[in-house]
């Protein structure tokens, strides 16, 4: 059976079903292929179920230390599998948003594996979409004027650190586990390691992660690095960075001991289980670009500006082409991709108005260059900084570690970067976002005014900070 679009495309994850909604809300006839759940990585295995386990995590450790608020509780246990139960609830409950979406708006969604097939009689240029459907009926074929590829990453490992599922894990395998191991051993401290250190360590796991770099989150500004370093090391959790795991050393026995080369020597650790936190990779195997032009580049898709391929018909957007590999901007490049479809002249992408944050206690929240990149980048900067200690609604929340820094252009005076590390500060950071944006100067950001008692008061200490015009300084 076949059926002609003017859009299908492959992978139903934030990129792919948001991009689905655009396309029909400009009038475009469109499906989606998805193999699994609509939804993808970041509902099912990522940003969501991720988020609802850190909560738990923290509202333990918060109840743990009630007395402080001047709230008795006596005998704070965990049960674990209601932790689940509770993540598992937030994301079936958006589950059903999402397939309520695709009903409103008219999509077709196809369940089942979709390939690109060769030029064939259904069409003269490579294209044809063919479905190999979940329930088992006769494959599906589309036929699509334009298609999007959104088919999303996997974990990634290193070579010779095999996935078993229960002793050594990805964050897919961990989202799922029924009981919390006494302790584990982290191997990587980019974003989802730390957020997997931070959360297993609030639920009492006695954790050590293991860092190649020389600091943790490496990409984030040199200052936040080292203060999230100072406040998890506070906290109990054992960082190793500078740490070159051995992958071939793993044994399996009591626990699972694994051995890294640290400062010269060669160092073993031992704990009940192993994460895998090293990165993702794209799924580009068994699509069909072989019966296409499209160009990978160090395994991910190549697209221009537009996220058109080599085959300007097929488009590519999300954790697939690589690049910031998170869910808003995934959709985001759905939506442009969608719109240069349908003749919309859609505005470019530009990478360094993205905000990226980290969900861990405290969390990282950032946008824009960093203190060093902006050297790099020949920028003179001058820096404002301000720590939450000096705000109230810190002290009132009984979280005032971390501060907020802007990097800013000593020449123009331009806000180039912001950083922060404290209380919501993912909450936060859109402030920064928009400021950049609307290129604000820190005089602007001083000049709207705070209101108080909020954190987002340090922002504007932090602006008036820049010229050594901070107030509670
Ligand atoms: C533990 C973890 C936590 C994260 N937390 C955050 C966060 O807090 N914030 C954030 O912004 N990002 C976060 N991310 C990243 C975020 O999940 C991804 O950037 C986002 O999901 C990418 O969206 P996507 O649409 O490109 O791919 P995906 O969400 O991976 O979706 C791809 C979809 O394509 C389907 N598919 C693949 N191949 C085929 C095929 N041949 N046929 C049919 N279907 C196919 C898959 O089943 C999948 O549903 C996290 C990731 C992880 C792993």
């Amino acid at each position: 059976m076949s059926k002609e679009y003017d859009l299908v495309i492959l992978g139903g994850g934030t990129g792919g079903y948001v991009a689905a909604i655009r396309a029909s809300q400009l009038g475009l006839k469109v499906a989606v292929v998805e193999k699994g759940k609509l939804g993808g990585t970041c509902l099912h295995a990522g940003c969501i179920p991720s988020k609802a386990l850190l909560r738990s995590a923290e509202v333990f450790a918060t109840t743990k230390r009630s007395e402080e608020f001047g709230v008795i509780t006596k005998d704070v246990t965990l049960d674990f599998l209601k932790v689940q139960e509770r993540k598992n609830k937030i994301t079936e409950q958006l589950y059903k948003g999402v397939q309520h979406l695709m009903k409103q708006g008219k999509i077709d969604v196809i369940e089942g594996y979709g390939r690109i097939l060769g030029p064939s009689i259904f069409s003269p240029i490579p294209g044809t979409i063919s479905v190999e459907m979940n329930n088992g009926e006769e494959n599906e074929m589309l036929i699509p004027k334009n298609i999007i590829i959104a088919t999303g990453s996997r974990p990634k490992s290193l070579p010779g650190l095999v996935i078993d599922g229960e002793y050594v894990l990805t964050s897919d395998e961990a989202l799922q586990m029924e009981s919390l191991p006494k302790s584990i051993v982290i191997v990587g401290g980019g974003v989802i390691g730390i957020e997997w250190a931070s959360m297993l360590h609030d639920f009492g796991v006695e954790v050590t992660v293991l860092e190649y770099a020389d600091r943790i989150l490496p990409t984030e500004d040199h200052e936040i690095s080292k203060e999230m370093q100072r406040l998890l090391k506070k906290k109990g959790v054992k960082l190793v960075t500078g740490a070159k795991v051995l992958p071939e050393t793993l044994e399996k026995g009591e626990g699972i001991t694994i051995q890294a080369e640290h400062k010269g020597e060669t160092k073993s650790f031992t704990a009940e289980k192993v994460l895998v936190s090293v990165g993702r990779q794209a799924n580009v195997e068994n699509i069909g670009l072989e019966n296409t032009e499209i160009v990978l580049e160090k395994g991910y898709i190549k697209t221009n500006e537009f996220f058109q391929t080599k085959e300007s018909h097929i488009y590519a957007i999300g954790d697939v082409i690589g690049g910031l590999q998170l869910a808003h901007v995934a959709s985001h490049e759905g939506i442009v991709a969608v719109e240069h479809i349908a003749g919309e002249n859609p505005i470019q992408i530009d990478y360094s108005l993205v905000s990226k944050c980290v969900y861990s206690s405290p969390e990282v929240a950032s946008v824009g260059f960093t203190e060093v990149e902006a050297k790099e980048k020949g920028f003179t900067v001058k820096v404002g900084k301000f720590s939450f200690r000096a705000i109230g609604k810190a002290l009132v929340f009984g979280e005032s570690d971390g501060f907020v820094k802007l990097v800013v252009d000593e020449v123009t005076d331009d806000l180039l970067g912001v950083h922060m590390i404290g209380p919501h500060v993912t909450d936060m950071i859109s402030e920064a976002g928009l400021a950049r944006v609307l290129d604000a100067t820190p005089w602007e950001v001083a000049h709207t005014i705070h209101p108080h008692p909020t954190l987002s008061e340090a922002i504007g200490e932090a602006a008036l900070a820049v010229d050594g015009k901070a107030i509670h300084a």
